[in-house]
């Protein structure tokens, strides 16, 4: 609606502009004129001729509504991008406004920041000038028209920007973005800990307010093919260990990092069960959906996927076929707060779980978060910072828990002095080979 109303804007005054030109007949004039309009067209003269083509549009639609919305009185624009390689591996993104309003986002893609760079530089040209917080119809317009759709640098890029837009508009209105998802679902937010295979780390993780972990297979690069019984006794008694430090009232998930092969994961969860983990995370790799649902018919252990999986497109096949009853979408590979709020929503049709994915930074955590607070079927948010030496406030957990921000937006306040000698990397993903045979592993 309100790019229209936006539309009606810039129409009427390039009208009022076109008859002081004509009256004036001057270049000076116009480029006075062009110089006023910069804030209110999209740069560059390809835009202003699509501009245009939707000025016709308007006639055929009723706008009183939209200007009976007391905030669109005040028009607020994108006036610039600004990315930020932060170590140890992750990229920022600081939206500008003419109203003074900054948001912020994490629109990366592990082991490729700089690409994702350049994918946030591409498609905030289309941002530039218009108002942020039109944020569902700005996340059609990324993504649908850039024709060759999804995957993970562009779906990453798309939802850093999403996260900044919703940012934006919690400051722009004064409230939490959960207010602007229909209010709160829960008064806190349980998080996990990564624990690494280590019993003496689960129990400092414990000690400094963690109830949630997870953790990864134990030499899982050894697995092989089809791995030996000593791999598999060694890996369940591993989690054991991790089980007997923990005790039975802490939930321990376990990654098998999609590198593990059908063959071994089958036998490896039958081994794992009788300690009950809280969810086999990509007990194989996710593209064959089929495959993943098939193992999880083999268990009543709850799967979990959702990581390298990228839209409602994406999550709606696993969904489907029964793959998974925990999906992990990622804040900053899904397509944002705006679409894993939709994926959460098909999720619920099926009784399944969100536990979004997070290796990332505190944007990413504070998007989460933000989700979580607004859905009815949360798990648990994934987190390996809780934003020190990165926010001015750190998240603070406690018996499990973070509580809920209050500030407005993502609700968090970027500490940029502190970032400063955090600033360059060029973080790549590990490239493993079997120690064997010299092959390539996943991981
Ligand atoms: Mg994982």
């Amino acid at each position: 609606m309100s790019p229209f109303n936006s539309h009606r804007q810039v129409s009427r005054r390039l009208f009022q502009h076109s008859l002081l030109a004509v009256a004036f007949g001057g270049t000076g004039v116009l480029s006075y004129l062009h110089g006023q309009d910069q804030r209110t067209r999209s740069a560059g003269s390809s835009q202003s001729a699509g501009a245009d083509a939707r000025y016709g549009n308007e006639q055929r639609i009723d706008h009183s509504s939209v200007e009976d919305i007391p905030h669109r009185r005040e028009r607020i624009r994108v006036t610039k991008f600004e990315t930020f390689l932060v170590q140890p591996r992750w990229l920022f993104l600081k939206v500008h406004t003419d109203a003074g309003l900054v948001g912020w986002g994490e629109p990366i893609v592990e082991g490729r920041a700089k690409t994702c760079a350049a994918a946030v530089e591409e498609i905030g040209r289309y941002l530039i000038g218009k108002d942020p917080r039109d944020i569902v119809h700005h996340w059609q317009a990324m993504y649908r028209h850039a024709f060759y759709r999804g995957g993970p640098v562009l779906t990453s890029a798309i939802s850093g920007i999403d996260q900044a837009l919703w940012d934006i508009k919690g400051k722009a209105l004064g409230i939490p973005v959960y207010e602007l998802l229909g209010g709160p679902t829960r008064s806190r937010v349980r998080v996990y800990a990564h624990v690494k295979n280590d019993p003496e780390l689960l129990k400092q993780r414990k000690s400094e307010g963690f109830r949630a972990f997870k953790t990864g297979v134990l030499n899982g690069t050894d697995a092989g093919m089809v791995a030996s019984r000593q791999f598999i006794r060694e890996a369940a008694d591993n989690f054991a260990a991790l089980r007997e430090a923990g005790g039975d009232d802490v939930d321990i998930g376990i990654d098998f990092h999609g590198a593990i092969t059908p063959q071994t994961a089958k036998l490896l969860i039958k081994a794992l069960e009788p300690h009950q983990p809280l969810f086999i995370e990509e007990p194989i790799a996710c593209q064959h959906v089929d495959l993943m649902a098939g193992i999880a018919r083999g268990t009543h252990l709850p799967i979990a996927t959702g990581e390298r999986i990228f839209t409602k497109w994406g999550f709606r096949e696993i969904l489907e076929k029964g793959a998974a009853t925990i999906l992990q979408p990622d804040l900053c590979h899904a397509g944002g707060i705006t679409e894993c709020r939709l994926i959460a929503g098909m999720a619920e049709a099926y009784y399944a779980a969100i536990a979004p994915h997070n290796p990332l930074g505190p944007i990413s955590l504070a998007s989460g978060i933000q989700l979580a607070a607004a859905i009815p079927n949360f798990l648990c948010q994934e987190q390996v910072s809780l934003g020190e030496g990165y926010l001015k406030q750190p998240f603070v957990v406690k018996d499990g828990y973070v509580e809920l921000p209050t500030a407005p937006g993502l609700g968090i306040e970027v500490d940029e002095a502190a970032l400063q000698d955090k600033l360059g990397h060029d973080w790549i993903n590990k490239q493993t080979f079997d120690r064997r045979d010299g092959s390539v592993l996943d991981w």
